[in-house]
């Protein structure tokens, strides 16, 4: 591909001197799980996100799992979600023995629709997972306003949006905990697994660093199961250098947004995603209102790079396909998405580039 989708090797030049200090640092202190590396990531993190607990976790799986678990999720009960996202979501959901429950989407947004929250309800219902899809902030108070009103837990799944914002404020704080992915695509990804837990909630914090380490508060001296989830330090290390620049990052993604935006305006059969403040544009993700995957075929013999988030929503998978539920606009979404290459580092020449391929193939 000339501009492929995802190109992690310009920043690891850009951010070389410093991840490489970090990397020795790590090293030469013998200490290579947790330890004073990840504290310092966790106390960096939470001020960042102006929240009172960040736990560093294996995974933005396990920080959804654990998190779950400390919010007092468990068997037999059920969870309001958003078929459109990534598997994990609901999987998490079921690895703690409770159900998803999937509501439709607001088309304009991707996310969760939060008119139709209320009629899925049932006395089950223990918490709502809304996602940050692609980096856009879900509709935050009237899910906030809901789960206040029915005694309902809210966890953000915000392995896409790190440092986004909902009405000026971090997503991941605005329910009772957020759960955060550092896998290396993500917008803050670092160069191997691991996740984040936030927490305004002293309880939940100290229940999900047991979790983290099986169940456990002083080693050997398990009150609990738990999980072998601990964040490495070297990510940790890894992770500090790449917080000092995430703002910066974010906001060149805003930038390319904002480009393609404006060369993308106005091309038939094409729908482009909401430029809203707060948005940090993790995927630049487009509607191709017919034939999606043969222009997807069109723009790669260009050598433009697309991949399609998410071809198969979660209520169509096997796993999940016997509940039976019909989504039409999560459906319809699978079928017209295609996200174009993103990132911080996407030169304006290559940006131009696919704005140029996608116009040629929209005729
Ligand atoms: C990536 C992702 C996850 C899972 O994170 P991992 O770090 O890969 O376990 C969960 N939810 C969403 C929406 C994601 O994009």
């Amino acid at each position: 591909m000339t501009v492929p989708v995802y190109d992690p090797l310009p920043e690891v030049e850009f951010l070389w001197s410093e991840l490489e200090e970090a990397f020795r640092r790590v090293m030469r202190s013998g200490q290579y799980i947790l330890g004073p590396e990840v504290e310092a990531l966790e106390r960096e993190a939470a001020a960042y996100l102006g929240v009172k607990h960040a736990i560093g976790v294996n995974s933005g799986t396990d920080a959804l799992v654990i998190a779950l678990r400390a919010l007092g999720v468990g068997l037999g009960d059920e969870v309001i979600t958003t078929p459109f996202t990534f598997f994990a979501t609901a999987e998490a959901i079921s690895l703690v023995g409770a159900t998803p429950v999937f509501v439709d989407i607001d088309p304009r947004t991707f996310n969760l629709d939060p008119e139709l929250i209320e009629p899925a309800l049932t006395p089950r219902t223990k918490a709502i997972l809304p996602v940050h899809l692609y980096g856009l902030p879900a509709e935050m108070d009237p899910i906030l306003e809901i789960a206040r009103a029915h005694g309902l837990k809210v966890l953000e799944d915000c392995a896409q949006a790190f440092g986004a914002t909902y009405k000026g404020r971090k997503v991941g704080t605005l329910g009772d905990a957020g759960a955060f992915s550092f896998f290396p695509t993500k917008n803050l990804g670092g160069y191997g697994d691991g996740g984040l837990i936030a927490t305004n909630d002293d309880g939940v914090a100290d229940l999900a660093r047991m979790l983290r380490a099986h169940g456990s508060r002083k080693k050997y001296h398990n009150e609990m199961v738990g999980y072998n989830s601990r964040l490495d330090a070297l990510q940790a290390a890894f992770l500090r250098v790449k917080l000092r620049h995430v703002d910066a990052f974010n906001a060149r993604r805003r930038e390319v947004a904002a480009s393609y935006h404006q060369f993308l305006q106005g091309v038939p059969g094409l729908a482009l995603p909401p430029l809203v403040e707060g948005h940090v544009f993790h995927q630049y993700t487009v509607r191709i209102l017919e034939r999606r995957d043969r222009v997807a075929e069109a723009l790669a013999r260009e050598g433009v790079g697309t991949m399609v988030y998410y071809p198969v929503p979660l209520h169509r998978l096997p796993v999940y396909a016997h509940m039976g539920a019909a989504l039409p606009e999560a459906e319809r979404a699978a079928r017209e998405v295609l996200s174009l290459p993103m990132g911080p580092f996407l030169s304006e020449e290559d940006l131009l580039r696919v704005a140029d391929a996608l116009r040629g193939v929209g005729q």
